[in-house]
């Protein structure tokens, strides 16, 4: 082992960093426990504190855990529990950076346990891994063995935490050594995407955000919120509006109005969408622009019959009155001429037929049939059938999907690492709200459809379901 440990002023300038590594009883930040915490703390003035404890997961720890990482039943059971500990992890952690190898699987254990404790953590995350394949793009292997080996920090205790703590501490210091400290910062900052706090919000306005999805209001200076946005990951997204190097001139206004900030977490990408939707119609905040154009939205539909088709344009709220079959979303109806355009080239489909254009006198061929792009059916060269059955083709990969239940449906949308649940009900590629089918949404179409038949998400028939149906996986019939 090397020591001292010392991370390099271009560095530390950034700020504390806290490197962690937690042994664990399994994999799963849920129903697994921490075993054994190690951090050490870079403070930004160049002093370094350390704190390590074994811990009381209050679960056995399984066999094969026991002989990788060399903890056993018998050394945790006098160990403090984690409630005996959280202030002094809170104490090393809080402000810090929070960097581990594989961040994500430390991070989500630590933020688990303080939810036991009904407290909330959160932290900047900076993943080592991440750092690792930024800072050495062509090296094969990005794990903490295939570092050590790389950069020959052999002498750790491997797989106990302070050991794996202070070998991922060395490959920062290491990098730094070889590649220059001011490279490794800047992947660093690059990597924490550092904001710029907008100028009127207080210091620790983006502390607190979780990272679980959800919907955000940025307010202005009165009650009404100047912008309503939904993500994946909350803390992630809201950050990265004030991220310089990723600021549009968009985010640049709402930095300067905004004065505070609000956040709904739901379970997943659907509850955040639907509710921002929903928020969004009811307070029309002045920058949420592109939404409103949600009312443009329409498709095609074909009528005429087999011998003259014709399309006709359907806006979304009219869907349901449509005899024949739908193609489309479109965005707006521009976007669809767009569309329908480029299809005609691609299928040779006539320009008077479409209504591009007019004939002037019976028979006169089109424009697309004059330069040889269209089969002539303007001319009367083409049968009526024979081309509908092609307009038909080209049309085909924008067909609307039929609603493949008998009914409406729940959606059960569950986020495991916050354990959160939300049940959303859909009808005919729909959102349903207290039990009404609301306007059709491209959005929630297209997430819909990507959505049903993947794995992680239970949909059953909606109103008086018994309970024991409840967790079934399928329970509807599909048409055809
Ligand atoms: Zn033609």
């Amino acid at each position: 082992m090397r020591v001292p440990l010392h991370l390099p002023p271009a560095l530390t300038s950034l700020g504390d960093f806290a490197f962690i590594d937690v042994e664990t009883t399994g994999a799963r930040p849920l129903e697994d426990r921490v075993t054994e915490i190690a951090i050490i703390r870079f403070h930004a003035n160049g002093e370094q504190t350390r704190w390590q404890s074994l811990i009381n997961p209050g679960i056995p720890i399984p066999t094969e855990i026991q002989a990788l990482t060399g903890i056993t039943n018998a050394m945790v059971r006098d160990a403090p529990d984690f409630f005996a500990v959280r202030d002094d992890v809170r104490r090393m952690l809080e402000g810090a950076v929070f960097v581990a190898h594989n961040a994500r699987f430390d991070y989500g254990f630590i933020k688990n346990e303080f939810r036991r404790q009904q407290e909330a953590f959160t932290a900047d995350v900076l993943c080592t891994v991440r750092l690792s394949r930024r800072l050495y793009p062509n090296a094969t292997g990005h794990g903490l063995d295939a570092i050590i080996t790389r950069h020959h920090l052999d002498g750790f205790d491997r797989h106990r935490a302070m050991g794996d703590t202070e070998a991922t501490a060395a490959f920062v210091q290491d990098a730094a050594d070889e590649l220059s400290a001011c490279t490794v910062a800047a992947a660093v900052r690059a990597l924490l995407r550092t904001p710029s706090l907008p100028a009127n919000l207080p210091a620790d306005a983006l502390q607190d955000i979780p990272d679980s999805p959800g919907v955000y209001l940025f307010y202005g200076i009165n009650d009404m919120p100047i912008y309503i946005g939904k993500a994946k990951h909350l803390r992630e997204r809201i950050r990265a509006h004030f991220s310089s190097d990723h600021m549009t001139p968009n985010d640049v206004r709402l930095s300067q109005e905004m004065r505070r900030i609000e956040w709904i977490p739901t379970a997943g990408e659907f509850g955040a969408l639907l509710l921002e939707g929903q928020l969004i119609k009811e307070r029309m905040p002045l920058h949420n622009v592109a939404l409103r154009r949600r009312e443009k939205q329409g498709f095609f539909t074909l009528v005429g019959g087999s011998d003259a088709p014709r399309l006709e344009w359907l806006p979304a709220a009219a869907m349901d009155t449509a005899n024949g079959d739908l193609f489309g979303p479109f965005g707006d109806r521009s976007s669809a001429k767009k569309w329908l355009m480029y299809a005609a080239r691609e299928h040779r489909l006539c320009d008077h037929q479409l209504g591009f254009s007019r004939p002037r006198t019976v028979g006169e061929p089109c424009f697309a049939r004059q330069v040889g792009r269209c089969h002539g059916v303007c001319e009367g060269v083409e049968s009526g059938t024979r081309y509908s059955e092609r307009l038909l083709a080209a049309l085909e990969p924008m067909r609307f999907p039929v609603w493949p239940y008998e009914a409406d449906v729940v959606l059960e949308e569950r986020d495991v690492a916050n354990d959160r649940t939300d049940l959303l009900a859909f009808d005919r590629w729909c959102a349903m709200s207290g039990g009404v089918r609301l306007p059709f949404d491209g959005d929630v179409f297209r997430l819909l459809r990507r959505t049903i038949g993947k794995a992680g998400h239970t949909i059953r028939p909606l109103g008086p379901v018994h309970p024991i149906f409840a967790s079934a996986a399928v329970v509807f019939s599909m048409h055809g």
